[in-house]
């Protein structure tokens, strides 16, 4: 099954976002209170572990939002996704080796340049890779095919052979802080699509459980230059 996630219906609520924002780090924030003043009264002082996960756990949390809030980086270029996908591919090469997991990029002949945010779409990449990864705890293989659908676009699918993503949460994932991880923060998704909407793309999920999930993303071609909009 398929589902088409509309971005403009998760991400005009601010005052939304605001409220699920201060309600994740209210908690963590609790919790150190509860903790600083055990210590301040004597007591073990092995909570100290506890409060650094909390504080690495609020870190997390406003560098994500951060990252969000930025307008840092906003200028568009033509560019080929081949190479943005192959760098991040590089830089996520330690964390697929701990995980035991192959990430293979094709590309099925020339692709046109897209008009793009390189550091942007790098940011897609490397959260839509993390996530595939930890969909698969015992390893496999993560493929990545970019092509182009038609003269106008190009579609890059992010495949894995993950646990997958039963039907009824596919519309859940990309709002804030929707998680199903114990560590997680349920912004990546978020993050993600704003991007590619932003990029004037689409994403689509195709999950099947125990079989693994499909993040299907097309974008805009740029012909803006034709001369060289085609890879050597
Ligand atoms: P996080 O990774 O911090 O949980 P995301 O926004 O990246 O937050 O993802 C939200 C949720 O979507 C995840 O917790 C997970 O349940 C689900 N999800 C995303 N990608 C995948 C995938 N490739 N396989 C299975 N589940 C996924
Ligand atoms: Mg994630």
């Amino acid at each position: 099954h398929k589902m088409m996630l509309l971005q403009a219906e998760k991400l005009t609520a601010v005052g939304q976002l605001a409220a699920s924002i201060a309600h994740e780090i209210r908690n963590p924030l609790t919790s150190l209170k509860g903790f600083i003043y055990l210590i301040e009264h004597g007591r073990s002082k092995s909570y100290i572990e506890i409060m650094k996960d909390e504080l690495k756990r609020i870190e997390l949390i406003t560098s994500e939002l951060l990252y969000l809030a930025k307008p840092q980086a906003q200028e568009f270029k033509r560019e080929h996704i081949g190479p943005i996908i192959q760098d991040v591919i590089l830089l996520l090469g330690s964390q697929a080796l701990i995980h035991k997991v192959e990430i293979n990029y094709s590309q099925l002949g020339d692709l046109p340049s897209v008009h793009c945010v390189g550091s942007q779409l790098k940011q897609v990449f490397i959260n839509l890779i993390k996530n595939a990864m930890e969909a698969m705890p015992v390893g496999g293989e993560i493929k990545i095919k970019a092509a182009s659908l038609d003269e106008d676009n190009i579609t890059i699918d992010v495949i894995d052979q993950g646990q997958g993503i039963p039907e009824e949460l596919i519309s859940k994932i990309g709002s804030p802080f929707y998680t199903t991880k114990e560590t997680g923060t349920g912004l990546g998704m978020m993050a993600t699509q704003q991007i590619i909407h932003s990029h004037g793309g689409t994403l689509e999920i195709t999950s099947r459980e125990g079989q693994g999930t499909t993040i299907h993303i097309t974008l805009p071609a740029d012909f803006s230059h034709p001369d060289d909009a085609l890879t050597p």
